[in-house]
């Protein structure tokens, strides 16, 4: 291997795209002739406009995304948005949640500082190994909207089909399945993803929302950097932004535009996914976490059923050159996360080192 890299499972930060690395570090002293590096101009200079315009267009490519929703860059990862979003689309106050493990629970715990929250589907009963139905969900009236994790990824499950919302705005963290797969924007009122798991480095999220859902009227103890108005009326430049996130994150938009869009990149995603879970469902060792409907195509928990094999299996692969396989701290046993930078060697890779050991056994 040119660099000696390894095949990182990491859920996030996590791997991108070499083409796209390889770029950025043929560009990191002298971009495209300025004599600078991205890290080192003006948010405001001509060339660091046509990186982030470029970089916004391309989204819009890809995800095919209607005129009448804004592209936003925001600062503060992942989490400022569990707040975001109930400070400005909670006009009446009360919001609905779907409860499918950590991420959303944290959104749930985030919301409720805000207002009046409906939990009205949950699979905490089966600790979270499952997505509930949410064909005929109970939404009152007067509810703001209905608030999806739409991939977990400690739990590893995913939406593959949308909550029905009786008409109610549809709210989704898509942070670990972001571009995975094509996306019909119209679905939603507003989509939101940090982008640290599928795109790009850590510390920013893209938001993508209707704009008629960018409100004036957000509450006076909304602080001004959380109002999705403050970043949509200055094109994401309210303050510096995340530059090199931008920048990185336009590379990784190029890079999947280049190699066919959203459709090519699901059909890669489902391929490697079904080699995994393919293996899981014949070994006597290994068994997924996931009941096999809801499975996510990103992130893919798995046991052997005893903590200590776990901890076995994960010093092995690691010293196999396999890293962070080790499932998250709140549920143990291991976890692969195959994110769209992750090549199929590396699952087929996997997979064939985890047969062996289990022969060995
Ligand atoms: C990682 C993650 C977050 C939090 O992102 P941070 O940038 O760490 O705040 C939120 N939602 C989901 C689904 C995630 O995977």
């Amino acid at each position: 291997m040119k660099y000696d890299r390894v095949f990182n499972f990491s859920a996030g930060p996590a791997m991108m795209p070499e083409p796209v690395l390889e770029e950025i570090a043929s560009e990191v002293m002298n971009y495209n002739g300025s004599g600078m590096s991205v890290m080192e101009m003006s948010h405001r200079s001509k060339v660091f406009d046509q990186i982030y315009q470029d970089a916004v267009a391309d989204l819009r490519k890809l995800m095919n995304i209607p005129d009448n929703y804004k592209v936003l860059f925001v600062q503060g990862g992942g989490t400022v948005q569990f707040a975001m979003v109930p400070l400005n689309l909670m006009k009446n106050g009360v919001a609905c949640y779907v409860e499918t493990g950590s991420w959303s629970k944290k959104a749930i715990a985030e919301a409720k500082k805000y207002g009046d929250v409906k939990v009205v589907a949950s699979s905490a009963d089966k600790n979270f190994s499952y997505v509930p139905d949410c064909s005929n969900l109970d939404i009152p009236d007067n509810a703001d909207y209905v608030y999806i994790c739409e991939n977990e990824t400690i739990n590893g499950t995913t939406f593959h089909k949308l909550p029905d919302t009786k008409g109610k705005i549809l709210v989704s963290d898509q942070s670990s399945m972001f571009l995975s797969r094509p996306c019909n924007v119209e679905d939603y009122g507003l989509i939101w993803a940090g982008v640290q798991k599928n795109v790009g480095p850590a510390g920013m999220a893209v938001v993508i929302i209707r704009e008629d859902l960018i409100r004036e009227d957000v509450p006076d103890f909304c602080p001004t950097y959380l109002s999705y108005k403050t970043h949509a009326d200055k094109d994401s430049m309210y303050n510096t932004p995340n530059c090199w996130a931008i920048y990185c994150c336009g590379k990784v938009f190029k890079y999947l535009l280049s190699i066919g869009g959203l459709e090519e990149m699901a059909k890669r995603n489902e391929e490697k996914a079904k080699i995994l879970y393919d293996f899981l469902d014949s070994s006597k060792l290994f068994t997924g976490s996931v009941v096999a409907e809801d499975r996510s195509l990103m992130n893919v928990p798995f046991v052997t059923g005893s903590d200590e094999e776990d901890a076995a299996v994960v010093a092995a692969t690691k010293a196999a050159g396999f890293d962070n396989l080790k499932g998250h701290r709140s549920v143990g046993g291991l976890r692969a996360s195959i994110y769209n930078a992750m090549p199929k060697e590396g699952v087929e890779a996997l997979v064939e080192f985890l047969k062996d050991y289990e022969a060995k056994k």
